[in-house]
């Protein structure tokens, strides 16, 4: 029997058969069943009726491996059998933003798992421009991992990282590990920080190589590049303190709003910039670097927390709602 996943509204989650999957596919898309899923904050937030733009009942699950069962007919780059992530933003092609190449900040895109439905199904239907193929030598609980990981591949582009860098990230969630695992996997020398003790010892057993401070240790004008991933005004604030003069600010986390002091910002000559998730090309150069990088695989690998089956997607969500560090994943 089929299963998925439904939010009937915040906090009612529960598992169905599906009702509409089985229609003939459009020449366009694929036909595919979901093999791994990861749960994230966002679908925190979607769970807990926090996201503005979210809508119920929706399928949730956007962080997916899957495997290809059909192929519509102008889909011929794809085959059954085919395992393959999914770009769970759309994108329309044809706005400003498109055409300049910046498809992640498209004016017509809708989420999966948010506003249209997600990937948590045995069996759905997507436009096969947002699956991306999985080299043969990434593993499954690797690849579903590419969509978090695509988001920190994407925002650290946004800095040049050179050999021994000075990096701090700021909070510890899987995004600002994640950006720690790029940032030291491209030779900076990478200082962590967040208010949970748990989360540092966490993040210091995958990243031996990161050292992780309490944020009343973290020295002003001391790093070329400060990563903001905690999403609080605090932690935004305090970038700006601990940014080196000529340093950069990336602004991964999603406070709300936070006040920039404009004079120290100014007098240190330094940049803010702001990154969301990812383009196409972002989850192909992800998915290149883990297929030759084993041991940059092993790490994202060891970010997960904890894996349960999708009948037991109850625990899965627990899991995820209870803060402990690391990635609640569902295997179908
Ligand atoms: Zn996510
Ligand atoms: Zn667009």
């Amino acid at each position: 029997m089929l299963r998925e996943l439904i939010l009937e509204a915040p906090g009612k989650l529960l598992m169905r058969t599906p009702r509409s999957e089985s229609r003939p596919l459009q020449a366009h898309e694929l036909r595919v069943s979901t093999l791994y899923g990861g749960i994230c904050g966002s679908d925190l937030k979607v769970y807990e009726g926090h996201m503005a733009h979210a809508v119920y009942p929706v399928r949730p699950g956007h962080e997916l491996l899957a495997v290809v069962t059909e192929v519509g007919d102008d889909a011929t780059s794809f085959a059954p059998g085919d395992r393959v992530v999914i770009i769970p933003n759309t994108f329309c092609g044809e706005c400003d933003q498109c055409r300049r190449g910046q498809t992640n900040i498209c004016c017509n895109k809708q989420s999966l798992g948010i506003n249209v439905p997600g990937g948590f199904a045995d069996e759905w239907v997507v436009a096969s421009k947002y699956a991306v193929p999985v080299p043969e030598a990434v593993p499954d609980r690797v690849a579903v991992l590419v969509e978090p990981f695509a988001v920190a591949v994407h925002a650290m582009q946004k800095v040049q990282i050179c050999e021994g860098d000075e990096v701090l990230v700021s909070g510890c969630g899987t995004e600002g590990a994640l950006c720690a695992l790029v940032a030291s996997a491209r030779g900076a020398h990478v200082t962590v920080t967040d208010i949970q003790p748990d989360r540092l010892r966490w993040i210091h057993s995958i990243l031996p190589n990161v050292h992780p401070i309490t944020p009343d240790q973290v020295a002003d004008d001391s790093f070329a590049v400060v990563v903001e991933a905690a999403g609080a005004r605090a932690s935004v604030e305090s970038a700006f303190a601990a940014v080196a003069p000529g340093g950069i600010i990336l602004g991964v986390g999603m406070a709300v709003e936070a006040a920039i002091p404009m004079q120290r910002f100014v007098r240190k000559e330094a940049t803010l910039y702001g990154s969301i998730i990812y383009v196409y090309d972002d989850f192909a150069q992800a998915l290149a670097w883990l297929n030759r990088d084993c041991e940059l695989a092993a790490k994202l690998e060891a970010c997960i927390g904890a894996e349960v089956s999708l009948d037991a997607f109850e625990e899965a969500y627990s899991h995820a709602l209870s803060g402990k560090p690391g990635k609640a994943l569902l295997k179908f």
